[in-house]
């Protein structure tokens, strides 16, 4: 939830804030004060919605899972949590994959911005929505945690060092020699998408 449209540099401070102020578990934040909250995490943006629905995340887990999220997480097959976490306000579909696929440790493809824009770039498809993306991924990729999440890692990191938002690095980019865009690059490089 921290790391919705915010870099990671700010979340890692609202983790360290949080850490200091002892609200690193589940009781703790279900429990805090909104205010006391929302200093904490100031620093990953649009803080004051994001302290409300990271409480009402903790609180309402808590009364449904007394167990624990180690164990929920744990318990539940891969779907059947993604569809339950999906129904957490202020869980979206990257969230939940996110969280099935890194906090639970079970199969789930994490689509996401890099990842749509290599997509269409390399011309694997065009307009898909997410569940049409993540469909094309874990069609095509093996369904294996450690593979997931790999190719996450690496979908990520194309996207930070090649395939910039502006300006990508056709020339140099490990995709180049498949990748549909590559050629329109030199072409056209105003109107590049
Ligand atoms: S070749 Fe260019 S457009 Fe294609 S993936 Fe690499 S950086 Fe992106």
């Amino acid at each position: 939830m921290l790391t919705q449209n915010t870099a990671w540099t700010n979340v890692e401070r609202a983790l360290g804030a949080l850490h200091k102020a002892g609200l690193m578990t589940q009781a703790g934040i279900a429990a805090c004060p909104l205010p006391r909250l929302e200093r904490a995490i100031r620093s990953s943006g649009y803080y004051k919605q994001k302290a409300r629905r990271l409480r009402e995340f903790c609180r309402r887990a808590l009364a449904e899972h007394p167990e624990g999220l180690k164990a929920w997480f744990a318990a539940s097959p891969a779907g059947e949590l993604r569809k339950e976490l999906l129904s957490y306000k202020g869980v979206g579909p990257e969230t939940a994959d996110c969280l099935v696929l890194y906090a639970a440790g079970k199969p789930s493809f994490v689509i996401d911005a890099y990842t749509r824009r290599l997509g269409e770039r390399a011309a694997l498809a065009r307009g898909l929505s997410y569940e049409g993306w993540r469909a094309l991924f874990e069609g095509g990729v093996p369904s294996d945690v450690k593979v997931y999440n790999e190719y996450h890692a690496l979908l990520v990191r194309l996207g930070k060092d090649f395939c910039r938002k502006s300006k990508p690095l056709c020339g140099p980019c490990p995709l180049g020699g498949v990748c549909a865009k590559r050629t329109l690059y030199g072409k056209n490089r105003k109107t590049f998408r």
